[in-house]
């Protein structure tokens, strides 16, 4: 699993201002995987087989992932279920929403997909929501787990790649005071 993060250059290495405002001198660029068709449907697949294995004689009817970085990954997921996709995203008020005419019906099985879980905080927003309408969220899963294992969401949960990364708050940061410039990735790092 993870050459392919290698092989794709999806795994960087330098100095990184995580969304949780920690710096980090590793971080893995899921898009870069992602953007190869091929790849994303053999991990879709992937996380497919452990949905399954989580749900046993249950049918999973929707894949619910949060926008932007469930997307790709959720669809993918969903295919190889044959489960429905949809996808919750924040409004301008940050507020993570179900919007575009989305419904979830009382008592759906759902699975929430997530391409990499830091703190699992947009995937745990998107079982609350899920559960809000009724919904039964089976599990979740992403590609990459980040937290170690650590991130709860109050669901049975897998990763196909489970690490523990190294991560200092700023003012803890070796590579601030050798003065090394950081940078968010996404923007310049990708
Ligand atoms: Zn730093």
């Amino acid at each position: 699993m993870l050459s392919m993060f290698h092989e794709t250059g999806a795994y960087l290495q330098g100095h990184f201002r995580l969304t949780s405002g920690m710096h980090s001198p590793e971080y893995l660029q899921s898009a870069l995987v992602l953007q190869h068709p091929p790849l994303a449907e053999r991990l879709g697949k992937m996380l497919g087989e452990q949905f399954r294995r989580i749900a046993g004689a249950e049918k999973i009817r929707t894949v619910a992932a949060p926008a932007l970085g469930g997307l790709i990954i959720g669809h993918e997921t969903a295919r190889a279920l044959g489960a429905r996709f949809v996808f919750t995203e924040r409004d301008a008020a940050g507020k993570m929403t179900l919007r575009r005419g989305f419904s979830i019906e009382p008592g759906e099985t759902i699975a929430v997909v997530e391409d990499v879980v830091t703190t699992g905080g947009s995937a745990r927003e998107v079982v609350e929501i899920a559960q809000a309408h009724g919904a039964r969220v089976l599990a979740a899963g992403s590609i990459i787990d980040r937290s170690g294992g650590a991130a709860g969401l109050g669901v049975p949960r897998v990763a196909l790649h489970t690490m523990n990364v190294t991560a200092w708050p700023p003012e803890e940061c070796p590579l601030c005071r050798q003065g090394v410039p950081v940078v968010k990735p996404g923007s310049r790092a990708a």
